[in-house]
């Protein structure tokens, strides 16, 4: 897999300084995130569940809940998102980010023939005759793998794993530089969900379309990631390239998520679990966001958030830590 240069790329995907405040909440559900992809890049975001990850990658499309604050840049091909129009708007979501959503069930009527979804879709963003929509659907499914046959099946007839490249096939129709797979395999079994990563590997190599990965599954970012963000209470606590991060870990709740995934490998007994909640989001704070639940938190991670810094012995990495530097060499022991 060709990691892009971030020196020498274009960014597909450019965050920076995102900051989303709700009504209701103390602190922001977004705080700081700089974030970018490439073109041709595969990145993945990881973090339990909460800690900001959809609403980080929604955010390229401007699908933001309804009363929020918004600071920072959102850009994708160089275009900011966040001060688009409607008509902006339409265009981007139509031809330029496409997103793979986690349950391909819940995103097709289940009255109406896979063909008439995907043709409306071509229709629809290619203004397209019928015959003509009809040959680019078909000409799609094949691409992810599927005859023409599937035009003319209902959702109900086919399976969870057919159904994902479906959607697939749909995300591509505008030909997308940009496109957004929220845990686009949770719903399937283990073989199927190879088959659609895969796939999503072969697509964005031959589109050279940059893809965001959205998961809470480490050992599938390393598989397929060129680089990993990984949040935590809406703050990216640590980014690098894959191989580097999970092999050198340099925040304690990357360690800690390492020290708590399961292992074949690993000698009998209790897995290692993080102790403790995320910090409540009606609450404010000042300090570091894991320090409630970090085994090496001091007097000055209560009171002073860090800011993400390279770490010294790996320059294409940052950490969000008072501590990084303690957790050089092998990965600590949380
Ligand atoms: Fe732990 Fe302090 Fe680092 Fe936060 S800043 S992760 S509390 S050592």
């Amino acid at each position: 897999m060709n990691a892009v240069d971030p020196a020498t790329s274009t960014y597909t995907l450019d965050i920076q300084g995102l900051r989303i405040s709700l009504p209701g909440t103390a602190r922001p559900v977004l705080d700081g995130i700089d974030l970018h992809v490439g073109a041709g890049e595969t990145v993945a975001l990881v973090g339990e569940s909460g800690s900001g990850k959809t609403l980080t990658s929604r955010s390229a499309l401007n699908l933001l809940p309804p009363g929020a604050t918004v600071e920072g840049a959102v850009r994708v091909g160089g275009q900011d998102v966040l001060t688009m129009n409607a008509d902006q708007l339409r265009a981007l979501r139509t031809n330029t980010v496409a997103m793979i959503f986690q349950d391909p069930r819940a995103a097709l009527n289940p009255l109406r023939r896979i063909g008439d979804f995907l043709i409306e879709s071509v229709t629809l963003t290619r203004s397209m005759s019928r015959p003509d929509a009809t040959a680019r659907a078909t000409e799609l499914l094949q691409a992810v793998g599927l005859d023409a046959s599937a035009l003319h099946k209902y959702p109900g007839q086919v399976s969870g794993g057919m159904l994902q490249r479906v959607m697939i096939a749909a995300a591509l129709m505008g030909d997308p530089a940009l496109l957004l797979a929220d845990e686009p395999t949770t719903a399937l079994d283990v073989t199927t969900q190879a088959e659609v990563i895969a796939l999503l590997t072969e697509l964005r190599e031959r589109f050279g379309t940059g893809l965001l990965f959205v998961t809470h599954d480490l050992d599938l970012a390393a598989a397929i990631s060129d680089r990993v963000y990984v949040m935590y209470a809406g703050r990216i606590a640590e980014s690098g390239p894959a191989q580097v991060l999970f092999a050198q870990p340099r925040h304690p709740y990357t360690a800690a998520l390492l020290a708590s995934t399961p292992r074949l490998e690993a000698p009998a007994g209790r897995l290692a679990a993080i102790d403790g909640q995320p910090p409540d989001l009606r609450q404010e704070s000042h300090g570091c966001p894991f320090a409630a639940r970090c085994p090496l938190a001091m007097e000055i991670c209560e009171r002073q958030a860090p800011e993400p810094l390279h770490a010294p012995d790996l320059p294409d990495h940052r950490a969000a830590c008072h501590h990084t530097d303690r957790l050089e060499g092998s990965p600590v022991d949380v």
